[in-house]
């Protein structure tokens, strides 16, 4: 039995420690004090110098006897406003003080699973091999997971605690995604003097930009512009002008295929009008494309429905580290936990979501202890 009491202050400890993304460092460090009280292995990787923060990814190996190994997933970062949180216990949900967010994104799946854990040891079940991989800078851009050496790992599934939507909630579709930036160059010249001798690069830009797709292309993919700079005053002809957009699928030829199409018509406008054109493209995740039969959807549905959960199988537009790890190579979903209004200081978390989430988990560790 989930120990209510426990868990909740548990959560609201977490909740206390600052770990804003990059600082995660006191955080990490009670989490390796937490995990290693329960017997578990854990390691420190190398993420921490790569990124500049003064933590790396954790992860924790908890042996079991039966069935095959499984991943848990969630992040140890939190975004601004996050220092100083006090977490305010109301009747029914956990919230901030109002001037900082919760941090329940993404500290009830932490502390749900530390909770699992507790009550599958107080009550000697048997369980597989559990993986727990605890990342830091998830927030800004998945970068942990993105340093993380998953040869580590012997799972062949993963549930990474990170969904906005209620207990049950099973994200097994999101999007891949490129991030574009297009430079487009021209020549600088008096704009009422000789504007003749100029090359107008926010002008040509804007050609380009009016003939190019934007938006939503089918219901699996959308574009989109989102940042225009360029110039340097009122009255010389533009020399340069950037623009910051992004591409999005479900299906990577969809991604390739929208974003090259992208590319070339904002080179070739560009061109045309006598400027010089630069497009830079960075892949920032894999896409998540389960099918509703694969073992770990299957397992999670169960899981729910054990758990008295309707299981909800959903997509998402947006990556997590689910994005990632399933890129890796390991089918994983992304669960909802409840956590409501995150990245706002509006945020909070009912207590019985927290609960159910800890109940969730620990049937998810006893199915896969009957695979
Ligand atoms: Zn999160």
């Amino acid at each position: 039995m989930v120990n209510r009491k426990r868990l909740i202050d548990s959560f609201v400890k977490m909740a206390e420690i600052d770990s804003v993304s990059g600082r995660e460092g006191r955080f990490k460090d009670y989490l390796v004090q937490e995990l290693k009280r329960r017997g578990l292995q854990v390691m420190e990787d190398q993420a921490g110098q790569a990124l500049g923060g003064d933590a790396g990814n954790l992860l924790a190996v908890w042996p079991g006897s039966k069935g095959p190994a499984i991943l848990f997933c969630a992040h140890m970062d939190t975004v601004q406003p996050g220092i100083g949180v006090k977490a305010q216990v109301n009747d029914d949900r956990i919230t901030s003080a109002g001037d900082t967010i919760l941090g329940s994104d993404d500290k009830a799946g932490i502390a749900a699973l530390l909770e699992a854990i507790d009550c599958i040891q107080e009550q000697n079940l048997s369980h597989p091999d559990v993986e727990i991989l605890f990342t830091v800078g998830e927030e800004q851009g998945l970068q942990g997971s993105k340093q993380f050496d998953f040869k580590l790992l012997k799972a062949q599934m993963g549930f990474v605690l990170d969904g906005g939507g209620d207990p049950g909630e099973i994200i097994i579709q999101s999007p891949c995604q490129n991030e574009i930036e297009y430079i487009a160059y021209g020549k600088s010249a008096h704009a009422g003097i000789n504007p003749e001798e100029g090359v107008n690069a926010i002008h040509l830009a804007s050609k380009a930009l009016a003939v190019m797709p934007c938006g939503r292309i089918d219901e699996e993919t959308t574009c989109n512009l989102g940042i225009i700079e360029g110039g340097t005053a009122r009255n010389i002809v533009a020399d340069v002008c950037r623009v910051k957009g992004e591409s999005r699928s479900l299906q990577r030829s969809k991604l390739d295929e929208l974003t090259n199409r992208l590319v070339s018509i904002f080179k070739e406008e560009v061109e045309k009008g006598g400027g010089r054109a630069e497009v830079q493209v960075t892949f920032l995740y894999p896409e998540i494309n389960l099918d509703q039969d694969a073992p770990v959807v299957q397992l999670a549905v169960r899981a729910a429905e054990r758990a008295g959960l309707k299981p909800v199988l959903t997509s998402t537009g947006g990556g997590s580290d689910a994005s990632i790890i399933n890129g890796q190579g390991i089918p994983c979903v992304n669960l909802g936990i409840g956590m409501r209004k995150v990245h706002t200081t509006s945020e909070y978390i009912l207590i019985d979501d927290l609960v159910k989430d800890a109940e969730y988990i620990m049937e998810i560790i006893a199915q896969a202890a009957q695979d």
